[in-house]
């Protein structure tokens, strides 16, 4: 059966400038409030191990925004890590499903850590839902639990009534992710969250945004968080070690990034692949990128702008008056930077 849904991502559309009657993109405001925390910026780290260990963790909320630690280490070294945290509560734990997962949780909890993410590729599964609800019961309001992910409104619904505070939507859009090319399956990004932000939960888009432009899409679609992965990848701050190679001649530096699904990562911590799956993510080399405070002041920057465009204060006005327009690919085109570079121009000569 053919669905007659429509699904747009990122690139299929604009936004279309509104009124602004605020004086300097300097007046607007990009905090965030979750249940009682307050976050100055939207962002936030991927629990992806080439993205969040402890010094993007520190970065990260040292600069307003949160971070999600990933889960591929022993509990023990999660402990550890958790421990050594600047800004333990702007920083949210990642757990699988199942006995690990909720081992994992209680250790990390058991030293203080009050945000969990309970993060798998397909969070509209039973499995999820067990481990939501089985924390959910034991700990109460104490915890503020994400779940994810997610890219429909049932699964968004689904997660939210096992107990879930905040959902995570994204399945296929991520930088390094490959699961749309092997299963077929994922929903573009931004119908995902226009979706996903009619349950009444605060969302995260996770996956797909390489430029500023498609944080203030995500936002605007509904998003209250846009997490990272690619844009964060190559930094000072990411985990691993800057390598320096000679590509046609020059010195390249960079870095390592990798799908948590790729063969690489799955070798790493899954003692390799098995027959029955085939990867789902990719592995590749990133252009070393130095300090990620630059990347996160280049977004927030689109973020203001992107907030005056539509002469709004708040991302929660963003929210209510953002107008999404469906561009053709001569308005995709027309919209990037074209250098009209010639040498040879008319007034030039
Ligand atoms: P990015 O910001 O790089 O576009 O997307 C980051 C997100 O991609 C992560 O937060 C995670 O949800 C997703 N992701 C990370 N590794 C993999 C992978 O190996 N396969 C898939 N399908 N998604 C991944």
């Amino acid at each position: 059966m053919l669905s007659n849904l429509k699904g747009l991502t990122f690139d299929d559309v604009i936004l279309v400038p509104g009124y602004n009657g605020i004086k300097s993109r300097q007046n607007v405001t990009t905090t965030v409030e979750l249940l009682g925390r307050t976050f100055g910026i939207p962002l936030v780290s991927s629990n992806m191990d080439t993205i969040t260990e402890l010094e993007m963790a520190n970065a990260m909320t040292d600069l307003g925004g949160m971070a999600v630690l990933h889960r591929f280490l022993t509990i023990e070294d999660n402990v550890k890590m958790f421990e050594k945290l600047k800004n333990k509560d702007k920083v949210s734990v990642s757990i699988g499903i199942g006995q690990d997962g909720l081992e994992r949780a209680e250790a990390l909890i058991a030293v203080g850590a009050s945000m969990i993410c309970v993060d798998v590729a397909h969070g509209h599964s039973k499995e999820v839902n067990r481990s939501v609800k089985a924390l959910r019961e034991k700990h109460g309001s104490n915890i503020l639990i994400i779940a994810g992910n997610v890219a429909t409104y049932a699964g968004a619904d689904y997660l939210a009534s096992a107990g879930a505070d905040v959902i995570k939507v994204g399945i296929g859009s991520g930088s390094v992710c490959s699961t749309r090319i092997k299963t077929g399956f994922g929903v573009p990004q931004l119908s995902a969250l226009q979706d996903c932000r009619k349950v009444d939960r605060m969302i995260i888009s996770d996956g797909g945004t390489r430029f500023p432009s498609d944080a203030v899409k995500a936002l605007a679609a509904g998003a209250d968080f846009v997490m990272l992965g690619g844009m964060l990848a190559g930094t000072d701050e990411t985990p691993g070690s800057v390598i320096e190679s000679e590509v046609n001649g020059s010195k390249i530096r960079f870095k390592r990034f990798r799908g948590m699904a790729s063969k690489e990562a799955q070798d790493d911590f899954m003692g390799g692949m098995s027959d029955w799956k085939t990867a789902e993510g990719v592995s590749m080399d990133v252009v070393y990128k130095g300090p990620m405070k630059k990347v996160i002041l280049d977004i927030m920057g689109g973020i203001r702008s992107g907030l005056t465009y539509c002469g709004a204060l708040t991302i929660k006005d963003l929210q209510r008056k953002a107008q999404f327009m469906e561009i053709t690919q001569a308005g995709r085109v027309e919209g990037t930077p074209h250098g009209m570079d010639r040498l040879d121009e008319p007034s030039s000569k």
